[in-house]
This record gives structure tokens, sequence and C-alpha cells, in this order.
């Protein structure tokens, strides 16, 4: 799952990105409302973490820009302490949760699973496909119960079509979700990962639609 981070303060966007990575995700960032809407309007990412009070362009602006060109990624915005108006200005301007400044970074991280699950239309944090569970709070993957050891890449990789269950995923939707834009990205990568989760899993789990992508199916 990728994350676009906005937020200006070096210090608190450093402990952010440190906290989001440690947790899986990879993260693009922008220190400024200009590059953010930027970057939301030309990359994919699963949520954004939005700073209000940004230089060049304030956060309630990017929000409503990234809003009217359709964008639909849930964003979560920080808001300033005990400032009520603001959260209300920013869930009207299309904001899908708020958190005020400071915050528990495990609270922020629990609001962007919820969201992010939310978003593909699953009320559960455990999620299911069969004998296969998924917990994205404690990143274990289990096959009746039985845990199954799987490297970062490949969690992650499990974790967005968990998201997706009976969905075809295209490999270009693969790549840019699981690396951020810095990285130097190749599609061969995707299918290197997906032939080692599939070491792991049933056989038939991961299923290859020719010419389109891949789609999760319920393992026996
Ligand atoms: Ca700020």
């Amino acid at each position: 799952m990728r994350i676009l981070l906005v937020e200006d303060e070096p210090t608190l966007r450093a402990q952010l990105r440190a906290g989001l990575q440690d947790a899986g995700y990879v993260v693009d960032e922008a220190d400024n409302g200009r590059d953010a809407q930027h970057l939301g309007e030309t990359e994919s990412f699963d949520a954004a973490v939005l700073d209000l009070g940004l230089p060049v362009l304030d956060g309630l602006s990017v929000l409503k820009r990234w809003r009217e060109a359709g964008i639909t990624m849930p964003v979560l915005i920080l808001t300033a302490r005990d400032s009520w108006h603001e959260k209300v200005a920013g869930i009207d301007a299309g904001a899908d949760d708020y958190l005020a400044k400071p915050f528990h970074m495990e609270e922020l991280l629990a609001r962007l699973r919820a969201l992010i699950r939310r978003a593909q239309g699953l009320a559960s944090p455990l999620l299911r496909c069969g004998a296969l569970a998924l917990d994205t709070r404690s990143g274990r993957v289990t096959l009746d119960g039985q845990p199954i050891n799987l490297t970062s890449h490949e969690y992650r990789l499990l974790s967005y079509l968990m998201h997706r269950p009976g969905s075809v995923v295209s490999r270009t939707e693969l790549t840019e979700h699981l690396y951020a834009q810095d990285f130097d990205r190749d599609s061969n990568t995707i299918e290197v990962f997906i032939g080692r989760l599939r070491k792991k899993l049933p056989a038939e789990t991961i299923e290859t639609v020719r010419g389109m992508g891949y789609r999760l199916v319920a393992p026996p």
C-alpha cells in the first residue's frame, strides 16, 4: 500500500515517514501544497495523510482540488489541536477522517488501516479469503490457522490482493501501489514476488488472468 504524506514540518514528517514505513507502507512525501496537489493528481496512492497548514497552497485547497479533479483516495487530515472548525471544513471539503495534533502514531495507523479497507468495502481488519487470513493490525498471515512467514515485499503484495478479493489486479497497478515514485520500477519484479508467494500459498490461490493481471481466489 502506498501513502502520500504531506507535512511541512521536517521533524514530524520524518517521524511519520518512519512510522508508516515500519508499518509496511510505501511512502511518497510532499512538504508544500503545490507538490502535494501534483503528486496526488499524477500518481496512484491508497491513502493520503494531509496536514492542513502548508506553505504555497493550504491543505484544504489541495483537498478541494483533488476532489474537483475526481480523485477519490481516502484522505486523513491533520488539524491543529482544538480547532473544531478546521475539522468541519476538512470533512466538508472531502476528508474521510481527521486527527488533531499531537497524536499517537498507533492511532494514525489504525485510522489509515480503516480508511484503506473501507475504500474497498471491507469492514473487518481481519481479511479472509477462504482458509487464508491476513490480520491488517498485526501483519500476520495464516492458512487454516497456521502461520505463513512472508517477507515484507511478499506481505505487501498479498495484502494488496487480499484487499481486492476476486478482482483482477494488473501488474501496472501492483507496481504503482507497491513502490514509491523514486524507486526503479520494473514490472518483472512483481512476477518474481508473485512466484515466491505462490510457493508459500496453496496452488491456484493467485490466478493469472491472461493479458490482464492476477486474481486472488479462495484456496480450497
Ligand atoms: Ca503544517
